[in-house]
């Protein structure tokens, strides 16, 4: 678990590595103020923004098309009315302090909240919530004056603690606040979920902060503003990513990833096929639901493999493994001790006896979960690469029939 985590963690290099490579370049003045580059800088960010939000779209990810939306309105809000280096007139106060506070509030919210389609209802009543928080920002800069945008102006400019604490930062006290307790709930996210998206979401934020600590400097901000929407980019790449290659159910490899891993097998390998021992009966006794819990925790057994091998999880209660040796009786102690270990485990099942739609039912779950163990068995056909079948198709084949005599010999064991 703990190792898990410290290789989520590891994950996150990449995206911290380009908030600090943005972080480098922009103290290089030469290459910002004289490079080629600093003269497209002002519209990288609505180009990424663009793309963004079309790669979203494109699958469906509403809340990250919010995102890029949001942060490309932040940016082109800045960009036309905040006046740079100036920050102490009335446009800053109002306009500096309500998106510094505005930007983290709503990816926080974003990066909490349930896809619910682009145009749809929600998406639109979304869409109409953030638009009206610029609308109102504008409102305050521009239009209303007087007592009411004095109070608007000292509400987001509270001053809280002493100034003193928050001196290294140029953002007001609540905006500090702000990215403080998004940061906090954005990495509570991860460690719930592990999904690239939510590095994604926290290298955006992190990103942001900078470009306003940095707002005096127009191109350090289009800089801040392009690694923030291209840390979301990434994370969009490496969530498709997955869509396409890990099981949904099992977060392991699934049968695209097998299809696309036999191509590249070497000159000698062995594949396994392995098929939970009764399954049918098991979902009979214990339902569907426990049933694909199981299946979740054998596949984490099986993606255990020793010997170099990987596992995938084929289709159904089926899983197949991949090992680069040479022959049969190699792979075979591997398989042993994985089947050993299935069969040894003991499954602890949390049942859930509410019915779903009963949303206050969430309260008396604690009293009516029950644990509950059981246990399955897996039985293993195994093939390796020879001159009767020399194609990847022919020896997963030939493990098929294996895999038919195990469960024909009584199950629970590894046959070749
Ligand atoms: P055998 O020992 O011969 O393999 O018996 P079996 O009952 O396991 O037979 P078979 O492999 O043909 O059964 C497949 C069953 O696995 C059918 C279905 O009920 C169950 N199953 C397949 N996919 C899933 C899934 O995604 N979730 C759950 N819960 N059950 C699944
Ligand atoms: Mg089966
Ligand atoms: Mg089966």
């Amino acid at each position: 678990m703990s190792y898990k985590l410290f290789g989520d963690l590891f994950r996150l290099a990449p995206y911290l590595a380009l908030v600090i490579l943005a972080a480098w370049l922009g103290q290089q003045e030469a290459f910002v103020v004289d490079s080629q580059f600093a003269a497209t800088l002002p519209v990288l960010p609505y180009v990424l923004c663009f793309v963004g939000c079309l790669f979203a779209w494109n699958f469906k990810m509403s809340t990250s098309v919010l995102g890029f939306l949001v942060i490309g309105m932040v940016y082109w809000t800045s960009a036309m009315f905040l006046p740079y280096g100036n920050t102490a007139d009335v446009f800053g106060d109002v306009l500096f302090a309500g998106l510094s506070i505005l930007l983290p509030v709503n990816l926080v919210w974003l990066c909490w909240a349930e896809e619910r389609g682009v145009l749809s209802r929600q998406g639109l009543i979304r869409l109409a919530i953030i638009s009206a928080q610029f609308a109102f920002l504008l409102l305050f800069t521009y239009v209303i004056e007087g007592g009411l945008q004095q109070a608007v102006i000292a509400i987001l400019n509270l001053q809280m603690i002493s100034g003193f604490w928050t001196a290294w930062s140029n953002l007001p006290q609540l905006a500090i606040g702000a990215y403080i307790v998004s940061l906090g709930f954005m990495l509570l996210r991860f460690m719930l979920q592990r999904s690239p998206l939510q590095m994604g979401w926290i290298s955006t934020l992190v990103a942001s902060y900078f470009a306003f600590q940095e707002a005096g400097n127009p191109d350090q901000v289009a800089l801040y503003i392009s690694v923030a929407l291209l840390a979301l980019i990434i994370a969009k790449v490496q969530v498709s990513y997955q869509m396409a290659f890990v099981d949904e159910l099992t977060s392991i490899p699934g049968r695209r990833a097998l299809m696309s891993d036999m191509k590249k097998l070497g000159s000698k390998y062995v594949i396994a096929m392995s098929d939970i021992d009764h399954f049918k009966k098991f979902n009979d006794t214990y339902g569907h639901d426990i049933g694909d819990e199981v299946l979740r925790m054998v596949a984490n057994r099986l993606s255990m493999v020793t010997g170099g091998g990987r596992a995938y999880r084929y289709g159904g209660e089926e899983f197949c493994i991949l090992m680069p040796v040479g022959e049969v009786d190699k792979a075979i102690p591997h398989l042993e001790k994985l089947r050993e270990v299935v069969e040894h485990s003991e499954f602890v099942i949390r049942s859930k006896n509410r019915p779903k739609k009963d949303k206050k039912g969430s309260k008396k779950r604690g009293a009516s979960e029950t644990n509950q163990s059981v246990q399955v068995t897996i039985s293993i056909g195994v093939a390796a690469k020879g001159k009767m079948h020399a194609d990847p198709m022919a020896v997963m084949k030939s493990a098929d029939e294996a895999l038919y005599r195990a469960k024909k010999k009584g199950r629970n064991q590894v046959a070749k």
